[in-house]
């Protein structure tokens, strides 16, 4: 699968993106206000990306483009499925 939005082909490797994931989540920790998604937030939001249809290659979202992964982490963000979110009311906080 190319990316979207380089053209590049194939994924990087799962440990690549728990790599990135890691330095996102520490990158967040800092922030007292909305610190990055954890525990059963962060589970629900992992899981339910598991199942969904719009998830490529076990870690792309097919509907925003983004690591799962990495985006699940992020409070700020909201699963972006058209048919409305998947992550539920555990992972949407
Ligand atoms: S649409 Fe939502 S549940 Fe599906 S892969 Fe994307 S973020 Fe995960």
């Amino acid at each position: 699968m190319a990316c979207r939005n380089c053209g590049g082909e194939g994924l990087p490797a799962l440990e690549e993106i728990d790599r990135i994931a890691r330095e996102v989540a520490l990158s967040m920790s800092g922030q007292l206000e909305r610190p990055p998604v954890s525990g059963p937030a962060l589970s629900a939001r992992i899981e339910a990306c598991q199942k969904c249809e719009g998830l490529a290659g076990s870690v792309l979202c097919t509907h925003c483009g983004c690591f799962v992964a990495v985006r699940a982490l992020d409070p700020a963000q909201k699963c972006p499925h058209p048919a409305g979110s998947r992550w539920g009311a555990a992972g949407d906080r």
